[in-house]
């Protein structure tokens, strides 16, 4: 179906992927993992043609594809390539883009396993890495290094305390390959590429899929970029499952409201919080008192659907609401239908070092907040019981 300019991005969401799926108004699952040829010189056209379909899944699959497209509308790409996870994406993209002796500009507020990848394999192969304060004004634009910097990666709105990178910022970059990660926001959230980013990253595990039940990285950008970091993908192999974009791709019909009634939960738990005697700090980029409150206005279409909270009580208070909480979940991931509670200290930041756990603000009375799909007067009913005296 020819896509109307016009659509607004909820509606996107429904109109979006439908090509490998014949008149099936849900998504046509196609589990093959390979394709017949009609002939030597069809099957030579298969195999050696970019994002061949019907030829071999590593290379292209109708339903990932299907997810694939759905996903380059609502980012407003050209092009979408869907991996096995958000490591995926983001392993896949540096490794195809990066060679040993090149330079990479990142935010030091990185999705821990992000922050491995670059500390660990990317020293091992020789790739240097430079790490900013991606809140600061200008202080990627400093660390590039002309003819050297190949890549400049930012997370926005970042984990945990939900800080922002300035996408015009890393827009106006000329030189490197500016990436994205854009998990936080999803697609509804914000456009990184309209703002000039070359390539918009997502772990669609998390609130694209929406149900916990994916597990699914994608990024978006122009095609040739996407056709080159195909090449390697395919080398690479962190290839997607076709039920997981499945699942991926039915969550994106249902996001709009999934994600206005996270965002809109997320708005009234935080502003309760600001009151609560036990909340030393609330952050979310939806509040007056968010430091860059004004720039998420800016960029931002919804606020998100994750908060942090800073306990007045340090870890003792932590350990008091994680054994007391009965409707949240004590779970580490986001964007699901549970609202669930991490304690980031000890969990997704437990292999920092102190010195880095410091100076990412990773304190012991640090609680990170998923919102779900609950009525939020429950939610903040069941905060309210744990946090009590
Ligand atoms: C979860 C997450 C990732 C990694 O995605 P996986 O699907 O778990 O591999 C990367 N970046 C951010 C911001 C995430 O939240």
């Amino acid at each position: 179906m020819p896509q109307e300019p016009s659509h607004q991005p909820a509606t996107r969401a429904i109109t979006s992927g439908r090509a490998h799926s014949g008149r099936s108004l849900a998504p046509a699952l196609w589990s093959s993992s390979v394709w017949e040829s009609e002939s030597m010189v069809d099957a030579r056209k298969r195999a050696t043609g970019v994002r061949s379909n019907e030829f071999y899944s590593r290379y292209s699959n109708p339903t990932v594809r299907s997810f694939e497209d759905a996903m380059a509308e609502l980012e407003g790409a050209e092009s979408s390539l869907a991996f096995a996870s958000g490591m995926g994406a983001i392993a896949s993209v540096i490794l195809a883009l990066c060679s040993q002796g090149d330079h990479i500009v990142a935010q030091r507020n990185l999705y821990s396993a992000t922050l491995a990848f670059l500390q660990g394999p990317c020293a091992r192969f020789g790739i240097d890495v430079t790490f900013v304060d991606g809140t600061e004004p200008g202080a990627f634009a400093a660390a590039v290094q002309p003819g050297r910097t190949v890549m400049v990666l930012a997370e926005t709105p970042s984990n945990p305390k939900l800080a922002l990178v300035d996408l015009d910022e890393i827009g106006g970059l000329r030189g490197p390959f500016t990436v994205v990660d854009s998990t936080f926001a999803t697609p509804l959230g914000q456009q990184p590429l309209a703002h000039g980013v070359h390539l918009s990253l997502h772990s669609a595990t998390k609130g694209i899929a929406g149900h916990n039940d994916a597990t699914l990285g994608v990024v978006s950008g122009e095609k040739d970029l996407l056709d080159a970091i195909w090449g390697y993908s395919v080398l690479h192999g962190a290839t997607p499952s076709p039920h997981d974009a499945l699942n991926a791709l039915r969550g994106i019909r249902t996001m709009a409201v999934r994600t206005t009634h996270q965002a809109a939960s997320a708005q009234f738990l935080t502003e309760s919080l600001q009151l609560h005697p036990g909340v030393s700090a609330v952050h979310y980029p939806g509040l007056q008192s968010h430091p860059q409150h004004d720039l998420a206005k800016w960029q931002m279409r919804h606020f998100g659907t994750v908060f942090a909270i800073e306990l007045a009580g340090g870890l003792a208070a932590v350990e008091q609401v994680l054994s007391r909480v009965k409707l949240l979940h004590v779970a580490t991931s986001l964007g699901g239908p549970e609202t669930l509670v991490c304690h980031p200290c000890t969990t997704t930041h437990a292999s920092l070092t102190p010195q880095e756990a410091a100076e990412q603000g990773v304190t012991p009375g640090l609680l990170r907040i998923s919102v779900g799909l609950e009525d939020p007067t429950d939610v903040l009913a069941d905060l309210h019981q744990a946090l009590a005296d």
